[in-house]
């Protein structure tokens, strides 16, 4: 309380870290939010913006949104499928020196992002790991410790409400990356470079990964709910985001982006969807 207390003195103070909302006041003769509920207290606002990662279901749920979309399929029929869908990214580092990816010219290399159908074999085992398609992404670890990078995510075989998203991350005692993953990733980046060949035994054991929370498409929604909360549900899209702030601002001032029209909620109902994509990742 005291905190928000503060803040009423200080107008001047934007952001106030470490509050949590566990719900949203509203008003009685319309829709609108006219309040957000915090552990701290209530805030009284005009406009709501959320932007909360993986924790979107918990925004939806906290304004009542439905728990499924009814989506126009082809056949223009209407066809129902749930909200929100969880996916465990998966990631790590191999401990190689930290020149092991550099360029003959010297420089540092690009992302390397590979899918591929081919039959995909254990480095370590030479067993078959898999004949279906794969994914994989690699670069140099940012903090000097080796090549980072992950595969394609799999799907949480749990209905989005029975998701423990908290402890998130490595906190999580329930989502890391197991040694199917180690094994999998290791063995995908000798499949892809031979410098990585029988260097498996070099991946750094240890929490890892995080979890998605995907749109019914996988394409992030851009939209107002409520008349005045604007959600930004980014479907785990990171860099591609880079400038929507900007857009997001401009529409809620009354300035409609037509970059972000075809990411609205209602594309769903009307049947369209964007176009959907080979890769094994959701969000390529
Ligand atoms: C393992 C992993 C690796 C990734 N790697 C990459 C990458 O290499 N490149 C890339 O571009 N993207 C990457 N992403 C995706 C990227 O992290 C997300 O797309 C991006 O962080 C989403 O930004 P956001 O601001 O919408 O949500 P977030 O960054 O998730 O922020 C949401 C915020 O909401 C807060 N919050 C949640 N609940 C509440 C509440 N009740 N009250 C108040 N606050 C709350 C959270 O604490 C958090 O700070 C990765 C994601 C994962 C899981």
């Amino acid at each position: 309380m005291k905190m928000l207390q503060q803040y009423m003195s200080n107008k001047k103070q934007l952001v106030i870290k470490g509050v949590k909302v566990n719900g949203f006041k509203r008003g009685s003769n319309s829709k609108a939010v006219t309040g957000v509920e915090t552990n701290q207290g209530t805030i009284d606002c005009e406009q709501v913006v959320i932007g909360a990662g993986p924790w979107a279901r918990d925004f939806w749920n906290m304004l009542e949104l439905p728990k499924t979309a009814n989506i126009k399929g082809k056949d223009g029929k209407m066809h129902t499928t749930d909200m929100w869908t969880y996916w465990m990214l998966q990631e790590g580092v191999i401990g190689v020196e930290p020149d092991f990816l550099k360029m003959n010219n010297g420089k540092a290399p690009p992302v390397i992002h590979v899918d591929s159908t081919a039959p995909l074999y254990s480095d370590k085992t030479k067993k078959l790991i898999t004949d279906k398609i794969w994914g994989i992404y690699y670069k140099p670890d940012i903090e000097g410790l080796g090549v980072q990078g992950g595969t394609s995510p799999y799907i949480v075989d749990k209905h989005f409400d029975q998701v423990n998203v908290d402890p998130y991350g490595i906190e999580s005692p329930e989502f890391q990356t197991t040694e199917a993953f180690n094994d999998m990733w290791c063995s995908a980046l000798a499949h892809c470079q031979k410098r990585f060949e029988d260097k498996s035994d070099l991946y750094r054991k240890g929490p890892s990964g995080g979890l998605g929370c995907m749109t019914p498409d996988s394409f992030p929604i851009f939209d107002r709910f409520l008349e005045n909360v604007y959600m930004i549900a980014d479907a785990n899209h990171g860099y591609k985001m880079i400038g929507v702030g900007e857009l997001v601002a401009k529409e809620i001032l009354g300035q409609e982006s037509d970059l972000l029209k075809p990411f609205r909620f209602n594309r769903y109902e009307k049947g369209e969807l964007h176009p959907t994509s080979n890769s094994p990742f959701p969000w390529s």
